[in-house]
């Protein structure tokens, strides 16, 4: 099964100047470019990389996107997506570094049928997706993925697409330096004053390599899997959390679930990062 999209088969290629012409179809100066299409040169070289699709994209039900969620993370195996996360530290592989939410979001969804809250018309209370919808454009997803990392971390669509996309992506193991990076991280991140917000814990992540968009997704990332969570908004790690069970925020809050209500006197959850990496589960000494 190729699964709901359909991109070229085989692996793509991290191809610089195909990455810039993917994010030139879609962002400019001003931000996002509406309703742009690649000319045919670029289209040409995005496809050659292996980083386009022409084909058309069908709407889609819920209980197809479920089925293909569930054996799209029965495929995917933990630890290879845990090593591309440490892997994508320092490379700046954004698109190695999204699969570490993508997984974590599906490992523990129930398979289910569409169940909306009674009498109501909305989205399935477990999971969020509506009945039958029409499926985003994967040349944009995948965009948002080598761009950010993801940013419908929540929405089953972007997670079923961002793992098929991981099973053809070239690797970047880790090194030593990755993982001294990231214990440096959670060191800094334990270390913030309490009533640091999850919007300034990323401003003080310098030493992760990127901007304030890639370190604010990362920490998205680090929230999604419950290592940065709280008792009212509890990650995916050790279990599905109910769509219908998903504490919002009151007001304008540009973050996504749960990362949003954290903030660092909620400190990091030893447990949920133990399942990430056991040396980095308990503070270090000195
Ligand atoms: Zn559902």
């Amino acid at each position: 099964m190729t699964g709901p999209y359909m991109m070229p088969a085989g692996r793509y290629a991290v191809d610089i100047a195909a990455l810039k012409a993917l994010k030139s179809v879609y962002w400019g100066q001003q931000g996002w470019r509406e309703g742009a299409k690649p000319d045919e040169a670029t289209a040409a070289l995005l496809r050659a990389a292996g980083l386009w699709t022409d084909l058309a994209h069908r709407e889609l039900t819920h209980d197809h996107i479920v089925t293909a969620a569930v054996e799209v993370a029965a495929r995917t195996t933990p630890a290879d997506v845990r090593s591309a996360f440490v892997g994508s530290l320092r490379s700046r592989r954004l698109d190695l570094r999204s699969a570490l939410a993508s997984l974590a979001y599906v490992r523990h969804m129930p398979a289910h049928r569409f169940s909306p809250l009674a009498g109501a018309d909305g989205p399935c209370r477990i999971c969020g997706t509506a009945d039958t919808f029409e499926l985003a454009e994967p040349n944009l997803l995948n965009f948002e993925r080598f761009n950010w990392g993801g940013v419908r971390r929540d929405e089953l669509e972007y997670c079923v697409f961002d793992l098929l996309q991981f099973a053809r992506a070239p690797q970047a193991a880790p090194g030593d330096e990755d993982y001294a990076l990231l214990a440096e991280i959670i060191d800094t991140l334990r270390s913030l004053p309490p009533r640091t917000t999850a919007n300034r814990a990323a401003a003080a992540l310098t030493m992760l390599p990127g901007n304030k968009d890639e370190r604010t997704g990362f920490l998205e990332i680090l929230a999604v899997c419950g290592i940065l969570q709280t008792a009212r908004c509890p990650g995916f790690g050790a279990a599905f959390v109910a769509w219908e069970h998903r504490p919002q925020p009151e007001g304008k809050n540009d973050l996504g679930y749960p990362l949003w209500c954290w903030t660092a006197g909620d400190g990091v959850d030893s447990e949920n990062l133990a399942a990430l990496l056991p040396s980095l589960a308990e503070p270090r000494n000195g």
